[in-house]
């Protein structure tokens, strides 16, 4: 298997075994070991390079055994569509790790049900800006122990308005963290965003 060469536990080759996945793309062939080594990245990929496994894969290992009960990772997305997706991608990854739990997190959905869910342990919460910055200024949601973040469709999540959201939002969480954040297009907010927040990241642009 094409995977095997990045140092993933058994438990993410099979569900990639079983999901069918043979040779890495493109992007997943140039991210994987960057993540792997805990730098930051940004990446210039559209959707359907393979971008979503590209950090996903990397991050899982990392969580293989976490113990903590606060989310460890957190990914913004623009959509809920995207989030759901997302977080699916994320579930099937580590649908053979032991007690790995992603939750989806997004406005226009009841936010009492969000509330019992997020008292759960969870591993990773993958969510839309307001609905996510909500739940941090109630303190429903603890970001104390977030240690990767990944901003997704970072030029779309700009149009539709978020930057001051998703700024809010970087600035609760943990000093000390990875930093991902992947966008189809790289007008100039996205770098300055990249400049302001990302420590000397690996540029991959597919
Ligand atoms: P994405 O760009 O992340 O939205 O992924 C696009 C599609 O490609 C999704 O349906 C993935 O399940 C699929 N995919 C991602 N990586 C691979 C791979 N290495 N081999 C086969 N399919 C893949």
């Amino acid at each position: 298997n094409g995977f095997a060469c990045f140092g993933f536990n058994k438990l993410i080759l099979n569900s990639l075994e079983s999901k069918g996945y043979k040779t890495p793309t493109p992007i997943q062939k140039a991210a994987i070991p960057e993540l792997m080594l805990g730098r930051d990245l940004l990446g210039q990929a559209q959707t359907g390079t393979g971008k979503t496994a590209a950090f996903a894969l990397p991050l899982i290992e990392k969580l293989e055994n976490n113990k903590e009960s606060n989310a460890k990772v957190l990914v913004m997305t623009p959509t809920r569509e995207l989030a759901t997706q997302v977080a699916d991608s994320f579930k099937s990854y580590s649908a053979e790790s032991t007690n790995l739990r992603t939750l989806a997190i997004y406005g226009g959905t009841d936010f009492r049900n969000q509330i019992s869910s997020l008292k759960r342990k969870t591993d990773i919460v993958v969510g839309t800006p307001g609905r996510i910055m909500d739940h941090i200024r109630q303190g429903t949601f603890k970001i104390n122990n977030i240690s990767c973040l990944v901003l997704d469709e970072a030029d779309e999540m700009l149009k539709m308005g978020f930057l001051e959201d998703i700024e809010w939002i970087i600035d609760k969480l943990p000093e000390n963290k990875q930093m991902v954040l992947f966008s189809a297009t790289m007008p100039n907010e996205i770098r300055n965003i990249a400049k302001k927040y990302l420590n000397e990241p690996a540029e991959i642009l597919i």
